[in-house]
């Protein structure tokens, strides 16, 4: 039986988090609106508020809800976790608030699957506790979407591995503490076992960051963004520092891919929400050729085109996470694929008609409107783009299903009609009945 709800007591933890990022955390947004400020440990002024709200958050038992209790979080599952996922997505800021910032949120798990205890003492603990992030470093120049173009390679000297090559839009790598670095270790092998996973300090030696790449949203200049394209020279590292074993880069990586999806989805429905919200207010309240918008049969149907489209996506982001919940490892796979896909073009319809209501003020940055439009493509390619989920689902499903026997489809109707013939025949064929039957 599929079941969405919740109890009483964890729905007021809900409003108190709703409450609270609405007063509190949006305001951060409008202080501290540039693409990195949520991951700049250094600003001094974001942090002296920033750490206040965080321990309110610890207090309401809300810090780090994506974690189960073995390390440090509530493991409240991920049915109530999207409920309280699309309270964060109203704000850019709130998951840090609430220490559930990607990429952060994946390298923990990581980190906490296949670290040693020694790298869990040293970035874990400060990652859950908010203190520093850090990076995963896995894009390539040459190619993103198929990990099987990468070239950065990893090999072994002596009691050292030694990584070399280039990686794109490894996002925060100016603010982090660690990088997790994919990179082939064995050319050689099939393509899934080429790879593996490491763990590098940043401060180790031969790291340079060539650029900070910039994305249209973030509101920086070309070279002062957040993604970096960055050069491992010859990058050392101890033989403790691989993830998982050789080979297992692949493995590692889906670990911390599939929960970062699902969860950029569970926040998209909530900035979908707000954008909704903005719609409605400006058709009820804009008026033209007399009447409000809200009345104009054209508007009406963006706003029930919108509420049905953000209704089904919010069922599609429930359903997956309480498959997750309730079904074993990896059953959830083509879910997290369908809401990925959704998670786009939902957000950008919705936003794209919500920006439209409000005219050229929408077009503006006097509205938030503007700027998550421009975040939507991000969402379409970040953790994989939304041609190779398509692909990962009509696999999946394709699986449920086999081939025609003969050289017609099996709906073809005359051999049915004739076999329909058969089964009735006793009836068809009673000349002390009436009725026409198709012949
Ligand atoms: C905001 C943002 C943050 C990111 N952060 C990180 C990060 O922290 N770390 C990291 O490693 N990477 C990061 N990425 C990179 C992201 O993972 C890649 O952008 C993504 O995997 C696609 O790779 P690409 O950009 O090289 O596009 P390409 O691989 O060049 O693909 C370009 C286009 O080709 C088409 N295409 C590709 N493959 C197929 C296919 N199989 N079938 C049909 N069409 C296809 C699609 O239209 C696709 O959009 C980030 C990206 C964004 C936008």
């Amino acid at each position: 039986m599929l079941d969405f709800s919740i109890e009483p007591e964890f729905q007021a933890k809900l409003d108190w988090a709703a409450a609270f990022v609405r007063a509190e955390v949006e305001p951060l947004d409008l202080l501290f609106p540039h693409g990195g400020d949520p991951y700049d440990t250094r600003n001094e002024k974001a942090r002296a508020i920033v750490k206040p709200l965080q321990k309110q958050v610890r207090a309401q038992g809300l810090w780090a809800c994506h974690l189960g209790p073995e390390l440090g979080g509530p493991g409240y599952g991920q049915v109530k976790l999207a409920y309280l996922n699309e309270i964060l997505g109203r704000s850019y800021w709130a998951p840090t608030v609430f220490g559930t910032a990607a990429p952060d949120t994946g390298n923990a798990e990581i980190l906490a699957m296949f670290g040693t205890e020694e790298q869990k003492a040293r970035y874990l603990q400060p990652l859950l506790d908010g203190d520093i992030v850090s990076t995963f470093s896995m894009t390539e120049p040459q190619g993103g979407a198929d990990p099987k173009e990468f070239v950065c390679r990893a090999w072994r000297e002596a009691d050292e591995w030694v990584i070399d090559g280039e990686k794109w839009f490894s996002s925060n790598a100016r603010y982090a503490e660690f990088l997790i670095v994919m990179a082939v270790t064995d050319p050689d092998a099939p393509p899934h076992r080429r790879m593996s996973m490491f763990v590098v300090p940043a401060e180790t030696p031969g790291i340079e960051i060539k650029r900070n790449v910039g994305t249209m949203d973030e509101r920086e200049s070309l070279d002062e963004g957040i993604h970096a394209y960055l050069r491992y020279h010859q990058v050392r590292v101890p033989l403790d520092a691989m993830l998982g074993g050789p080979g297992d880069g692949f493995k590692v990586a889906q670990a911390r891919l599939g929960g970062g999806r699902v969860h950029h989805a569970m926040r998209s429905v909530g900035k979908c929400a707000r954008a909704f919200d903005m719609m409605c207010e400006r058709a009820l309240s804009r008026r033209t050729q007399g009447t409000p918008l809200a009345e104009k049969q054209a508007v009406q149907q963006f706003i029930a085109d919108s509420w049905i489209e953000l209704q089904q996506f919010r069922l599609l982001v429930l359903n997956t996470a309480w498959i997750i919940d309730t079904q074993p490892h990896g059953a959830a796979r083509t879910q997290i694929a369908m809401c990925k896909v959704a998670m786009a073009k939902v957000l950008h319809d919705v936003i794209q008609r919500a920006l439209h209501l409000h005219g050229s003020l929408g077009t503006t940055g006097e509205l938030p409107l503007a700027h998550w439009w421009m975040a939507v493509p991000n969402l379409a390619l970040a953790d994989g783009p939304t041609e190779v989920h398509r692909t990962t689902i009509a696999k999946q499903v394709l699986k449920n299903h086999r081939p025609a026997e003969g050289l017609f489809p099996s709906e073809h109707i005359p051999p049915r009609l004739e076999a329909a013939r058969k089964r009735y025949a006793h009836i068809i064929n009673d000349s002390a009945l009436s009725g026409r039957v198709n012949a």
